[in-house]
């Protein structure tokens, strides 16, 4: 049959078509599910364009109208579900008139595309040429003017999907977090057996033009060296590199008794090359460290498990949001709008132009090219570069009584890459405590603090287990819980979970007099306090007490570090990353355990005291049916409607989608409606039709091993915190109390990175917190219940919006 003979009639409703394109990365399937329903949300019709570009030219049945139970499961599946390729027929124009004839015929005129940048600078050839397809179509008499007529204007969105995170103007790329954690569980088990065997391991990660990955895994697992194709090392880098590695302890049996550093760990990214453009392979470093250290050294090329599994938390709510994003730029755009890439910068969604975005990353690509190593360094985005002079930091600091014999003092640090650090001119005394429960990030912030301490000739100082420990000392007895923290000690930290130096949830209130003394006793310059609530409580407290204490009159700093997310002033806590990964995959197995076969519903209670941060977060993640948070409450009213909307979801079930359900329930959401008592009523209602249980983690959120999220968010924010603090070095105590930012906490805030002042009429305690319920007064993430309500059809019945 040739669809062009038959008469087409604009379609009563928008059709609205995705695909994707390029490698594939984990996420893309959250983003197909969003683009689906959200399109059929807005009274649109949604298309899935199988295998990309080549099921665009071949069309037939490569597109399909998708509907809303057709994506149903498929946030927590791998890969990409529409299938990918690479379309050799696109790249052609008479390829491009037939994906356009496809396209007209099934009246579709906006493509959503998930792919690179080559996926996306495809897309954009194709709107450009859009107009004169059409004209060469009716010319070649493939369509008629009245066919054409409705489809004049092309819309195109491009979602970045792909693991290298290698586009400019995003801070990341769908899937990149996802294949960061792959390779942080890889490296993370490779230490036991260097460590067992006192091994070097060469790890070669994915990343032909970017260092994303590379820098990131160097940066989460705390690799002794680090190979990326933007910074080529300077020449005679086998010299350094193995000076270093001899420096930091793992050769010879003399240095690793005195250090004890017993793993050696070297990232190679795939195109890591040195400054005349040869690259820099794997088992070149190998043979290096073999030969000339007599290290036995082994390499590990992680290969395409990095792209493999689930994606993660960050990629299922990043695909998620900016899938949603995308329809609503495809309905707002006009024919003169330049196509956009949904794009994120800290934690807000943007649109940024398309080309502009492809341009700049083909830029960096071509300075690289040319050698001009500091430009293309100057075009990557801000953040990476952050990040890397951040490793420079931490990486294997080199401190004088680590590195020298007895009594000879270093002159001045250097670091892994062989550039020299400085030693800040003015030396101080900082102190590091953690205050609250542990949450995943906690050691990697005490970590890096400490690496950045060394590295500028500060002493850091732990106090161990909360003000508490601090106030042990004792006059007559000294039982001193304050201790100066040397490398070796905290470089293990970088990938455990918990807090080592100890937590605790007591505040200074409970004796300030104390607590003032210790900070004389001890000579605190500073105070770096990293926790959640309570954390943010006892800066305030101190800030509060310095009217009476000229000891509190340092810079006093907060990190927020709590899996509930509830600190005023941040969008963003360490640990609730880990959290909502060990959620995420709680939910999965669960629901796993009711496919097929079963009928059931899971009634999940979360923690997050009396914010519903992590079980509305954890919603968007796992495709819940229904959030129930404190922020609103439960009522009969919405557990009624809840309970036929899951009977409408259980009749409309395919059987290869069937899987269980699931319902968040925050464990404060509640008095009365219990998450026992939602599963037993849910149970009552259904009437044999399916079955219901509650599940409670508990504890088991707080997750093991910190997410990678966790870890590089450590390291970044705990060295800016450790800068800000140096901005009052030698600042009398009188004008250090009466800067506001002295006593404040460290932010993100929408596309922003900043510090909020506690105090003052306009700082966090006035203005942002609501203290009888321990969360910020407004809280950014409530609009996300909006987003779970229409990706679970639960706004369409009407609960609560
Ligand atoms: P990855 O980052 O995984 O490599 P990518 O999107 O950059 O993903 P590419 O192979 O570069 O992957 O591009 C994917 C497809 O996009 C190509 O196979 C081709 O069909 C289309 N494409 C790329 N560049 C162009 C172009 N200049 N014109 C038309 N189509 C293109």
């Amino acid at each position: 049959m040739d669809l062009a003979k038959l008469p087409v009639e604009p379609p009563k409703r928008r059709r609205i078509g995705v695909l994707t394109s390029g490698g594939d990365a984990p996420g893309m399937n959250g983003a197909v599910r969003a683009v689906v329903r959200m399109a059929i949300h807005c009274d649109c019709e949604a298309y899935a364009v199988f295998e990309g570009y080549e099921g665009l030219v071949n069309g037939g049945n490569m597109i399909r109208q998708v509907h809303w139970e057709d994506v149903r499961g498929w946030l927590s599946r791998g890969g990409t579900l529409i299938g990918s390729a690479r379309s050799m027929a696109f790249r052609e124009r008479a390829g491009r008139m037939r994906a356009a004839k496809n396209m007209v015929l099934r009246g579709i005129d906006a493509l959503v595309v998930c792919g690179g940048d080559g996926s996306l600078t495809g897309a954009d050839v194709f709107r450009a040429e859009w107009p004169s397809l059409l004209s060469d179509l009716i010319a070649a008499g493939e369509l008629t003017t009245e066919q054409v007529e409705p489809y004049k204007v092309l819309n195109i969105v491009g979602l970045v999907g792909s693991i290298d995170n290698d586009m400019s103007g995003t801070d990341a790329t769908i899937g990149c977090y996802s294949s960061l954690t792959r390779i942080c569980d890889a490296v993370d088990d490779v230490f036991d057996t260097a460590f067992s065997h006192q091994r070097g391991f060469v790890i070669e990660v994915m990343g032909r033009h970017c260092g994303w990955l590379a820098l990131m895994s160097a940066i989460s697992t705390g690799a002794d060296w680090l190979f990326i194709p933007e910074i080529p090392p300077r020449d005679g880098w086998e010299d350094d590199m193995c000076s270093m590695i001899t420096k930091v302890g793992s050769i010879g049996q003399l240095n690793r008794k005195e250090r004890g550093k017993r793993r050696t760990i070297v990232i190679v990214a795939e195109g890591a090359q040195d400054r005349q453009l040869n690259k820099i392979s794997s088992s070149t470093v190998k043979d290096i460290l073999t030969q000339r250290l007599g290290l036995d050294t082994r390499t590990t090329v992680l290969g395409h498990t990095q792209r493999g599994g689930p994606a993660c938390a960050y990629d299922r709510w990043l695909s998620t949001l900016q899938g949603v994003e995308a329809v609503r730029a495809v309905l707002e755009m006009t024919p003169q709008s330049p196509s956009p890439v949904i794009t994120i910068r800290e934690n807000k969604i943007m649109r940024t132009p398309l080309m502009e975005a492809v341009q700049a990353t083909k830029d960096v690509a071509s300075k690289i090219h040319a050698k001009d190593f500091a430009a293309a360094m100057t075009l990557r985005d801000p953040e990476f570069k952050e990040y890397h002079r951040a490793y420079l930091n931490t990486a294997t600091p080199e401190h004088p009584k680590m590195l020298l014999p007895e009594g000879k003092v270093c002159p001045k640090p250097t670091n892994s890459l062989g550039s020299p650090g400085t030693y800040f001119s003015q030396r101080m005394r900082i102190a590091i405590i953690h205050v609250g429960a542990p949450a995943g990030g906690m050691n990697q912030a005490t970590r890096a603090a400490v690496a950045y301490c060394l590295t500028r000739g500060h002493t850091a100082l732990a106090i161990h287990n909360g003000f508490p420990g601090l106030c042990r000392h004792h006059a007559d007895k000294p039982i001193s819980s304050v201790r100066e923290v040397q490398w070796l000690e905290s470089d293990s930290w970088v990938n455990e979970g918990g807090s080592d130096i100890g937590t605790n949830r007591s505040l200074p209130s409970e004796d300030i007099e104390t607590t003032a003394e210790c900070f004389e006793l001890y000579k605190f310059d500073a105070l770096f306090v990293v926790g959640g609530f309570e954390a943010f409580t006892a800066v305030s407290q101190l800030r509060q007490a310095r009217e009476k204490y000229d000891a509190f009159k340092i810079p006093l700093i907060v990190l927020p570090a709590t899996i509930s997310n509830n600190v005023p002033g941040t969008e963003y806590s360490l640990g609730s990353d880990t959290c909502l990964n060990t959620l995420i995959e709680f939910c999965d197995a669960i629901r796993q355990s009711a496919s097929s076969s079963r009928r059931r519903v899971f009634v999940i209670e979360t923690q997050g005291g009396k914010s519903g941060y992590i079980a509305t977060t954890a919603g968007l993640a796992v495709g819940a049916v229904a959030v129930y948070i404190p922020e609103e409450g439960i009522d009969i009213k919405m557990l009624s409607r809840d309970i036929d909307l899951l009977r409408d979801n259980f009749i409309r079930d395919k059987g290869a989608n069937r899987a269980g359900k699931i319902i968040l329930r925050n464990e404060c959401a509640s008095g009365t409606y219990t998450t026992q008592v939602i599963a037993d009523m849910i149970k009552e209602e259904a009437k044999g039709r399916f079955e219901s249980r509650a599940a409670v983690p508990g504890h088991f959120q707080q997750g093991s091993k910190p997410s990678p999220m966790d870890r590089v968010r450590a390291l970044r924010m705990a060295i800016r915190c450790m800068q800000h603090i140096e901005g009052y070095a030698g600042k009398t105590p009188e004008a250090v109390a009466a800067d506001p930012l002295s006593a404040s906490v460290i932010a993100i805030k929408g596309s922003q990175v900043l510090f909020s002042p506690m105090g003052g009429d306009s700082g966090l305690e006035a203005t942002e917190t609501d203290w009888t319920r321990r969360r910020p007064k407004s809280e950014f993430w409530l609009e996300l219940q909006h987003v779970v309500n229409v990706l679970s059809g639960r706004s369409a019945v009407g609960t609560n919006e």
